[in-house]
């Protein structure tokens, strides 16, 4: 897939959606369409080959990202050979992670070296930000991810968690130096304007993410810091590297405590004219009345997701609710109010995926978090509530329920996106610092 497509531009999206994207539109508009000067060709070329590499996770040899990219090969060896002076990729002899059968080159005729993550190479650092617990994890260029803190909050406020995470921020720049090249947030509340809009906590309304993480304007050590909405978040990682990767319109739907996803067209995630687009959970497709906690009424979540399973099992909505979600499935075997509390909650699901996919008309539809574990725990109910709302010219082939495969590191996965998003342009790359000028 060339790389100059939606590919481009939904990295420009997804910046541009969190107010800080104003010198990457510029680059892009200027490099991006017409790169005039050789200087601005190869800078847009260099770019392009690292955005390859990245996309591709460092499985690609040399002679097939030339092909994908139409380069002439002379030109890619340059290319190539200048990324790897700089330090951003390291050519090794087989894919970094290949299984040891595999460790053959795959293209015929003379084999080349597989552009793979540099050991001092850039490095964006991801957080997945919860109610109730915080996740921090740096990845490389390829897409590998090293989890480095997990926390639960103590009893304490928002507000403070918010604190421990700026802290270990504060330390993993420092351990990373400038090999990190951006900070990708992902946050349980709708995100407009780098802000949380409406957050499960209530101290943490109207936060602004990049003012609280940022590493004090020091912009040139730390890259920028780019929020998104953790469900969005889960959707554009599987359209990257999970279940809805090469799918033309894909609608995602990621479980926690409510609702939550995105409508990704070109792996383009349509985000809304604020960037708070994809809030599913707060629909009335299972046809309630009561009001929700949202503001609305009847909402899809109160029936399906940890409100809905914990509702139908008699639990008042208090403490953890995914981890009890969690245990109301796993008891599901054995005690029958479990089980019926699960198959309710399932059809529900069911119900409202087939009426959105009635509105939407998707090619497949991914489920992460809870959604993935109901499906995989009551199938037929799942899918039993999403034929009864499917309209019926739809139901001889409805679109897949793909289950995501990138566990819990979906909203990590997509908040480290964010961040290459901005870090692998032209411009990006220009404040990529010289060997010898690196801190670390
Ligand atoms: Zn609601």
């Amino acid at each position: 897939m060339p790389l100059t497509g939606p590919a481009r531009s939904l990295g420009n999206h997804a910046v541009r959606r969190d107010g800080a994207g104003a010198w990457h539109d510029r680059g892009v508009r200027k490099y991006g369409d017409a790169a005039t000067t050789s200087a601005e060709l190869r800078a847009h070329n260099l770019a392009r080959l690292l955005r390859a590499v990245h996309d591709g996770g460092g499985q690609f040899t040399r002679a097939e990202l030339t092909r994908q990219l139409s380069l002439a090969r002379g030109t890619a060896t340059v290319l190539v050979r200048d990324l790897a002076g700089r330090e951003l990729i390291e050519e090794l002899s087989s894919p970094a992670d290949a299984p040891a059968d595999l460790k053959v080159p795959r293209t015929r005729g003379r084999p080349t070296g597989v552009p793979s993550a540099h050991p001092r190479g850039p490095v964006a650092l991801a957080v997945d930000l919860r109610d109730d617990s915080f996740t921090l994890a740096a990845f490389e260029l390829t897409g590998r991810c090293t989890v480095l803190d997990r926390q639960e909050r103590e009893a304490g406020s928002g507000r403070g968690m918010l604190a421990d995470v700026a802290a270990r921020l504060k330390v993993r720049r420092r351990q990373f130096g400038d090999r990190v090249v951006g900070v990708g947030v992902a946050v349980p509340s709708p995100v407009s304007a780098g802000q949380m809009v409406q957050p499960t906590l209530p101290d943490w309304q109207d936060v602004d993410v990049a003012g609280v993480f940022g590493a004090g304007g020091d912009r040139a050590d730390s890259g920028p810091v780019l929020a998104g909405n953790d469900a969005t978040l889960a959707g554009l990682a599987e359209a990257r590297r999970g279940v809805l990767r090469g799918i033309s319109v894909a609608l995602h739907l990621h479980v926690a405590t409510g609702i939550g996803g995105v409508l990704l067209s070109g792996g383009l995630p349509v985000s809304g004219a604020r960037g708070a687009a994809g809030e599913f959970g707060h629909m009335p497709l299972t046809g309630g009345t009561e009001p929700c906690r949202c503001g609305s009424v009847g909402c899809w979540e109160l029936d399906a997701g940890a409100r809905g399973l914990l509702r139908a099992v008699g639990q008042p909505e208090m403490g953890d609710r995914v981890v009890r979600a969690e245990q109301v499935i796993a008891a599901a075997g054995e005690d029958p109010g479990c089980a019926r509390a699960l198959t309710q909650a399932a059809e529900a699901l069911g119900r409202g995926i087939g009426a959105l996919v009635n509105a939407q008309d998707p090619e497949a539809v991914g489920l992460s978090g809870l959604a993935a574990e109901v499906y995989q725990a009551a199938p037929g109910a799942v899918r039993a509530g999403y034929l009864a709302t499917l309209m019926r010219f739809r139901r001889s082939e409805p679109p897949p329920l793909l289950p995501s495969t990138l566990g819990d590191l979906g909203a990590l996965t997509g908040a480290s996106e964010l961040a290459f998003d901005a870090f692998l342009t032209p411009r990006g790359l220009g404040a990529w610092p010289a060997p010898e000028e690196k801190t670390a």
